[in-house]
C-alpha cells in the first residue's frame, strides 16, 4: 500500500477515536516510533508530547520491553485464565502489590482502563449486595472527571465535558457534586467539603461508592486539585458508608511526581485501577484492585464469587511487558526525571501566560497545561504542531503536554518551544 493508498482506505473505512466518517479530521500515517521520536511515513519526525495519552511512559521501542514481549512470545501470547494462572501474571501482580496503597491485596486483571472502572464499580455493587444492602446502586463523582467510554464508566463522566452528554438520556444517572474548588497547592478551607457532606447527608443510603481521579482530573477538565480533599472525603465515606474508589489509569506510575497519586494525600481506597503506563503503553492492560475485606464480602453473597471475567484477562504477553515495564520504572531515577520535567515545563510554558488567547498555565509532574479562553480548531493547532515537528493533541479548550519520562532537556525545550511558536499566532 502506498501512503496515498492507506490514506484512502483509512478514510473510507476506519473509523478513529470521536472522529466523523462524513468529515474526518486528517490523521497523520506513522512508520516507526522510537525514544520520544515519531516518524511519519513522509519521513518527517515529530516529538512526542503525549505518551500515547498517558501510556509510552519508557518512550517508544523500548529494547527492554521489547525483549521482554519477544521472550513471552516464545513461550505463549495467550491462554484462558479460567482455570489455569501462569508466571508473568503472578509476577506482575507480585511486582504491583507492595507498590500500592498497603490494604491492596486482591488484583483483578481486566482489558482496558474502562472496563477497570467497570470491575471497580460491579465489585462496588456486589459488596453491598453481599452485606445484605441492595439500596446501595448509585455511584457519587465530582464535575469534569473521566473514567472511560464504557457504559457506567460513561455515567460517572462529567455529563458535559466527560465526552458523553448525548448518551445522558440512556445512561443511570449518578450523583454529582461540583470539582474541588481548591486547586493544587493552595491553602485549604474545610468549606471545600459543604456538597460532598450534604450530598452524603441526604443520599448515602443510595450510595455504592465515591469515585475520583485523585488529585488530578484527565480528560474531563486537566485540573489538579488539593489533595486535602482527598483527606476529607475519605473520612466522609467512611462516616457515611460509603466506599472509595480511585480512578489511578492516567496518574499511576509516576505521571504526577509520585508513584500513584493517591500518595499526595496518603489516604487509601476501598478500591483501585490501574492501566494505561502499567505496560509502558505497549499494549491494553489494566487492573482493579481491593481489599481482602471487600473481595471476601463480595465472595461471601449470593453469587459466591466475582461476576466478571474478560475473555484476555491475564494476558501473559501484556502481563510479560508491564513486569518488565514496572522493573524499568522502578530501576531508573524517574523521580528525578519527573521533578526536573516538572521545573522545565513550569519555566517554559509560563511565557503562554501573557498570549492573549491563553487563560492559564498550570503544571504538575510531567504534565503541563494552557488552558485557553476559547476552543480551539483542533485540525488547525494539529497541523500546525507537525510543522513544528511535535506531535500534540489539543481537545477542547485545553493545549497540554505529557511527554514520555526519557524525553531530554533539548527535546523538552523543543516541544515547548513549537507549541508556544503555534499559540502565539491566533488559534481559535
Ligand atoms: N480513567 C481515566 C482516568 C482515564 O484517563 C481513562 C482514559 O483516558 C480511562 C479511565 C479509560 O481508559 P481506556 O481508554 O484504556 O479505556
Amino acid at each position: 500500500m502506498t501512503t496515498n493508498e492507506l490514506l484512502r482506505f483509512d478514510r473510507e473505512h476506519i473509523w478513529h477515536p470521536y472522529t466523523s466518517t462524513i468529515d474526518p479530521l486528517p490523521v497523520y500515517p506513522v512508520k516507526k516510533a522510537e525514544g520520544v521520536t515519531i516518524t511519519l511515513a513522509d519521513g518527517r519526525k515529530l516529538i512526542d508530547g503525549m505518551s500515547s495519552w498517558w501510556a509510552a511512559v519508557h518512550g517508544y521501542n523500548h529494547p527492554v520491553l521489547n525483549a521482554a514481549a519477544k521472550a513471552q512470545l516464545e513461550k505463549m501470547s495467550h491462554i484462558m485464565f479460567g482455570g489455569l494462572t501462569h508466571e508473568p501474571a503472578a509476577e506482575l501482580c507480585a511486582k504491583l502489590l507492595p507498590l500500592l496503597p498497603p490494604s491492596m491485596d486482591k488484583i483483578f486483571l481486566a482489558d482496558s482502563g474502562s472496563v477497570a472502572v467497570e470491575v471497580a464499580m460491579k465489585m462496588a455493587i456486589q459488596y453491598w449486595q453481599s452485606k445484605g444492602d441492595s439500596r446501595k446502586h448509585k455511584f457519587a463523582t465530582i464535575r469534569s472527571g473521566y473514567h472511560g467510554d464504557t457504559w457506567h464508566a460513561m455515567s460517572v463522566c462529567d455529563p458535559v465535558t466527560g465526552m458523553h452528554g448525548i448518551f445522558s438520556g440512556s445512561l443511570p444517572a449518578q450523583f454529582f457534586i461540583p470539582q474541588p474548588s481548591i486547586k493544587f497547592g493552595e491553602p485549604w478551607d474545610d468549606e471545600a467539603m459543604s456538597p460532598l457532606r450534604d450530598l452524603l447527608e441526604k443520599h448515602a443510603e443510595e450510595i455504592a461508592a465515591l469515585i475520583l481521579e485523585p488529585v488530578v482530573q484527565g480528560a474531563g477538565g486537566m485540573y489538579f486539585y488539593s489533595p486535602s480533599f482527598l483527606v476529607r472525603a475519605r473520612e466522609l465515606c467512611d462516616r457515611y458508608d460509603v466506599l472509595l474508589i480511585f480512578d489511578e489509569i492516567a496518574t499511576g506510575f509516576g505521571r504526577t511526581g509520585k508513584l500513584f497519586a493517591w500518595e499526595h494525600a496518603g489516604v487509601e481506597p476501598d478500591i483501585m485501577c490501574v492501566g494505561k503506563a502499567l505496560t509502558g503503553g505497549y499494549m491494553t492492560l489494566s487492573a482493579t484492585i481491593t481489599t481482602q475485606p471487600i473481595a471476601d464480602m463480595i465472595c461471601s453473597g449470593e453469587a459466591g464469587c466475582f461476576m466478571h471475567g474478560p475473555t484476555f484477562m491475564g494476558n501473559p504477553l501484556a502481563c510479560a511487558i508491564a513486569s518488565a515495564s514496572i522493573s524499568l520504572l522502578l530501576a531508573n531515577p524517574w523521580q528525578e526525571k519527573v521533578k526536573r520535567i516538572e521545573e522545565q515545563l513550569r519555566k517554559e510554558l509560563e511565557p503562554a501566560f501573557g498570549l492573549r488567547e491563553v487563560k492559564e498555565t498550570r503544571v504538575l509532574g510531567a504534565i503541563g497545561v494552557v488552558e485557553m479562553k476559547k476552543p480551539v480548531d483542533m485540525a488547525t493547532l494539529q497541523r500546525r504542531f507537525v510543522e513544528e515537528g511535535i506531535w500534540v493533541r489539543p481537545f477542547g479548550k485545553l493545549v497540554y503536554l505529557m511527554p514520555p519520562f526519557i524525553i531530554k532537556p533539548d527535546e523538552l525545550s523543543r516541544l515547548t518551544t513549537g507549541l508556544l511558536n503555534v499559540l502565539k499566532k491566533p488559534v481559535s
